[in-house]
């Protein structure tokens, strides 16, 4: 272990010296990529009380943590801390309860392909992301002023065969003199769950609105692309829904730059315990003439190469006019996305937010997705490399 870790080390020092990197930074690059993570896996699909007492007790004596990852089958541990003492995985690895422990030489050690949740799967209303194409679809915003357009929206998406509701609550407007949303809108989301049976996704900004959701029955957290690099938010959804059946939809910031890291933001969320992460596209910056931003479809073959997160595409946002929408959605399925999250409206003219531009009516939702369902059959699940 020790030999191969001095191996990759003087590696990457070799290339960050060959390269002419500054010093402070040849430093980072050695660290960086020399980073080993371990997880513990079970012989069962989790640890009894007792043994995870037993385990973090060893881990303690060392310095370091356990952090659990809850799947739907099974549940794995991650070792935080520095983990690399030989001593600690030696004790580990003879309990008779542990099955192995597993080490990934990767930035991102839970999103990693390499990892042990690559096995797990997501569910949202019924649909297991990857077995089928998923679609979220509804209003950029819900007008508090006028809720029977939602609910009518509602029933229109779910008649076009969407499986989940999207309907915006809280608003990250770029001109503070827009309508920033309203609380009261997420009673008219929920109450259109009801009415339709869909579950929802909605975007939360802060803690206070996060907690508002949660406790609403929010059933996909939607991280908007101005707070996909908001640390400290990033924590706080992790921490709140560690260990609940609540999925998170992460869209990708105008600002990222190497892809590493949007999977990074989204290495946040599951480091505090829910693996429920799924991974959106929606338009990067600069902007492509003529598009609201540059179409960021292209990355999907990328993401699932690298990670075993599913990938629902927002082409809304991406291409921003409703006329371009479907064709940047088949792109979409064309590169392997497992889904879809399209902006709706039975009215787009009576919208608000980005409806009156970008939402698609019913009828051209049903069509696209009765076409992108036959691309994704043609085409059949894409599993990376
Ligand atoms: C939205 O989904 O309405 C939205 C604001 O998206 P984004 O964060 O991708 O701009
Ligand atoms: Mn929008």
């Amino acid at each position: 272990m020790r030999a191969i870790e001095r191996r990759i080390k003087l590696r990457c020092a070799t290339l960050a010296w060959t390269l002419d990197i500054p010093l402070r930074q040849r430093v980072a690059v050695f660290h960086y990529t020399a980073y080993v993570s371990f997880m513990i896996l079970p012989q069962a699909n989790r640890l009894t009380p007792e043994q995870l007492a037993e385990v973090i007790a060893i881990v303690t004596e060392f310095g370091c943590n356990i952090q659990p990852i809850v799947g739907t089958v099974r549940t794995i541990y991650a070792i935080l801390g520095d983990e690399r003492d030989e001593l600690m995985i030696n004790r580990l690895e003879g309990l008779d309860y542990i099955d192995r422990i597993d080490r990934i030489q990767s930035p991102f050690k839970l999103m990693d392909r390499r990892s042990d949740l690559a096995s797990h799967r997501i569910e949202v209303g019924g649909v297991t992301l990857g077995q089928e194409l998923f679609v979220i679809a509804g209003q950029c915003t819900i007008d508090p002023k006028n809720p029977n357009y939602f609910y009518e929206t509602a029933a229109a998406v779910k008649e076009a065969g969407a499986h989940a509701l999207r309907g915006g609550v809280w608003k990250p407007r770029s001109n503070p003199y827009s309508f920033q949303g309203d609380a009261k809108s997420l009673d008219i989301l929920m109450e259109a769950s009801r009415r339709t049976g869909l579950p929802v996704d909605a975007e939360v900004m802060d803690e206070e609105q996060l907690n508002l959701a949660l406790d609403a029955g929010v059933a996909v957290l939607q991280v908007g692309a101005r707070n996909a690099l908001n640390y400290s938010l990033l924590r706080a959804i992790g921490r709140a829904v560690a260990g609940r059946n609540v999925a998170v939809l992460l869209k990708r910031s105008l600002h990222m730059g190497p892809i590493s890291e949007f999977i990074s933001a989204a290495e946040y969320i599951v480091s505090f315990g829910n693996p429920n992460v799924i991974l959106c596209p929606r338009g990067t910056a600069p902007t492509l003439d003529g598009y609201r931003n540059h179409p960021d479809e292209s990355i999907t073959p990328l993401l699932k190469e690298k990670t075993w997160a599913p990938v629902v595409v927002d082409p809304s946002h991406s291409v921003g006019k409703a006329s371009y929408v479907p064709a940047c959605a088949l792109a979409a399925v064309a590169y392997g996305a497992d889904g879809l999250c399209v902006e709706a409206h039975v009215s787009p003219n009576h919208g608000i937010g980005d409806d009156p531009k970008q939402a698609v009516t019913p009828d051209v939702l049903a069509g696209l997705i009765a076409q992108a369902r036959q691309l994704w059959t043609m085409r059949g699940p894409i599993k990376g490399k």
